[in-house]
């Protein structure tokens, strides 16, 4: 190291710096001053990084070329302060540049695409043809703007810019249209909406087709969700085909009644009509009766009285016993009857039903939130609800299969439902979740009564087959804010239950 003072090791710096011709920055400075003083280099100027970074930068144009030689001579220079201006400046320029591509698919210098680039506009195009069909209503302007479009994209000599122009036009028709079948969509469903209610008004006595038209007014309610409306018509295509079943018995049914009833009244005439024929013959009797003079003359006259009255005793019989035959059967009828609309009101209301459990569906429990938040602020009273979902259910199906699975819901569903208070409802949320809905309850209560249904389960265990399979489930319970949506509190008790299974399942947590 050298014992030199500092004011000779600075002015042997500063020559050193001119005769090695370097501009006079702080850095080279620096650099000097190390190199004669013995000191280690401090913080050199790291000219070699710089340098790897401008070499992965790329001009594509004249003024980026530009760019790039002055922030070599800034590297050269070593000064900071030329780098700060001219880096900044170069990407502000590759960024306003029509086309931003990496060093590999940049357009040639003419304009025209490259390999990569003509690849990506044939995807384009090919996107292009795709959307067309979404194009309704497509005018011959349009549809000729659109085939020279898809022309120059598939042209590996045509002029980026240009494409880049009919492009912008493209989307800017493309954005209008996406708009205009947004509207569309929008008017549609509130036309539909329109006739749906306008027919649920018309059917007040049609009590099974009511079922299938709230499904459907609720299923139309934007935003559409597909899966929401392909599980409502498949509701509604299994509602559909047991009301075409059990209507079709009905109207039978129905047929048969008007049938027997035809027969009733035919039979009551001509009970009438051979009544009247006695009648005339007995009058007649009696007044042969009155004009006999010897009693031999009477003999046959009774005789023919006494054959009148069997006959007339045979015929009411006969008679007697065809009413009655024909009554039992029109109350046979009239039971089936009453019968078959209970069904058919049953398949309508299985819109509001899991086919599997037969507890309520989300529907079902939809219309249950909104009927017992109404009674909580309108009664001032508590209302919980819990969200109870089944522990290690996928290990249950895969052991013992699916059919095992599905009997395993129904048991914990019965089990459930044979402790709900009457006012309590149950609904089946998802696969193997579950909501209870239990009014009059404060969370606690609530907690408590989810417990007891866990207590019931360890009593009551599930068989399949011969083995004794014990249910647990994990819940979460949360008590209504006053103003709170049935979504929010549903929320709370599922967050309540997922930190239940983070604590090791088998419990209840309040929300
Ligand atoms: P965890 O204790 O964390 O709740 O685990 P899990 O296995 O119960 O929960 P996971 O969500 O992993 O699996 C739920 C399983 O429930 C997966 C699915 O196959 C099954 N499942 C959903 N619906 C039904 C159904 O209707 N019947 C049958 N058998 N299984 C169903
Ligand atoms: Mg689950
Ligand atoms: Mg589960």
């Amino acid at each position: 190291m050298s014992q030199k003072p500092p004011s000779e090791i600075a002015r042997e710096a500063l020559k050193l710096l001119a005769e090695r011709k370097l501009p006079p920055t702080p850095a080279n400075y620096q650099d000097c001053y190390c190199e004669i003083s013995g000191h280690p280099i401090m913080a050199a100027f790291p000219e070699k990084n710089l340098r790897k970074i401008a070499l992965e930068l790329s001009a594509k144009d004249a003024e980026q070329r530009e760019l790039l030689d002055q922030l070599d001579a800034a590297i050269s220079r070593r000064s900071w302060q030329d780098i700060e201006k001219v880096l900044p400046e170069f990407f502000r320029v590759v960024s306003s540049s029509p086309m931003v591509m990496d060093a590999g698919t940049a357009a040639t210098e003419d304009g025209s695409a490259t390999t990569d680039t003509a690849e990506l506009f044939r995807q384009i195009a090919r996107m292009i043809e795709c959307v067309l069909p979404a194009l309704e209503n497509v005018d011959e302007l349009f549809s000729r703007k659109v085939e020279s479009l898809l022309r120059s994209l598939r042209d590996p000599a045509a002029d980026i810019r240009s494409i880049q122009a009919e492009l912008g036009e493209f989307s800017h028709r493309l954005l209008l249209a996406a708009e205009e079948q947004d509207a569309i969509k929008i008017a549609l469903l509130d036309l539909l909406h329109l006739i749906l209610e306008n027919v649920s008004t018309l059917i007040v006595d049609d009590r099974w087709l009511k079922g299938q038209v709230d499904a459907l007014l609720t299923v139309v309610r934007p935003p559409l969700d597909l899966r929401r409306l392909d599980d409502v018509k498949q509701r509604v295509l299994n509602v559909m085909d047991r009301q075409s079943v059990v209507r079709g018995r009905s109207l039978e049914a129905q047929e048969e009644m008007r049938v027997m009833l035809a027969a009733f009244i035919e039979r009551l005439s001509s009970m009438n009509e051979s009544s009247t024929t006695f009648q005339s013959k007995i009058e007649d009797s009696a007044k042969r009766i009155e004009e006999v003079k010897t009693i031999e003359d009477l003999a046959p006259l009774l005789k023919d009285v006494i054959q009148t009255t069997r006959e007339m005793a045979e015929e009411t019989a006969r008679e007697r016993d065809a009413l009655k035959l024909l009554q039992s059967q029109a109350v046979a009828t009239e039971a089936e009857i009453t019968k078959l609309q209970q069904e058919l009101l049953r398949a309508s209301n299985s819109a509001r039903h899991d086919p599997l459990t037969n507890a309520l569906n989300r529907k079902g429990l939809d219309e249950a939130l909104v009927r017992e938040i109404a009674n909580m602020r309108r009664k001032e009273t508590p209302l919980s609800v819990a969200l109870l979902d089944i522990d290690n259910f996928k290990k249950l199906n895969d052991s013992l299969g699916h059919e095992s699975g599905d009997a395993a819901l129904i048991h914990l569903v019965n089990v459930v439902r044979q402790n709900l208070r009457p006012g309590d409802t149950l609904a089946r949320y998802g696969g193997e979740e579950f909501v209870i809905l239990m009014p009059d309850t404060v969370q606690d209560d609530g907690i408590k009564a989810m417990q007891r249904f866990q207590r019931e389960l360890t009593k009551n265990f599930f068989m399949a087959g011969s083995e004794h399979i014990l249910i647990t489930f994990s819940a979460g319970v949360a008590q209504f804010a006053p103003d709170e949506s049935g979504a929010d509190a549903i929320k709370r008790a599922d967050k309540a239950m997922y930190l239940a299974k983070r604590a090791g399942k088998n419990r209840v947590l309040g929300g």
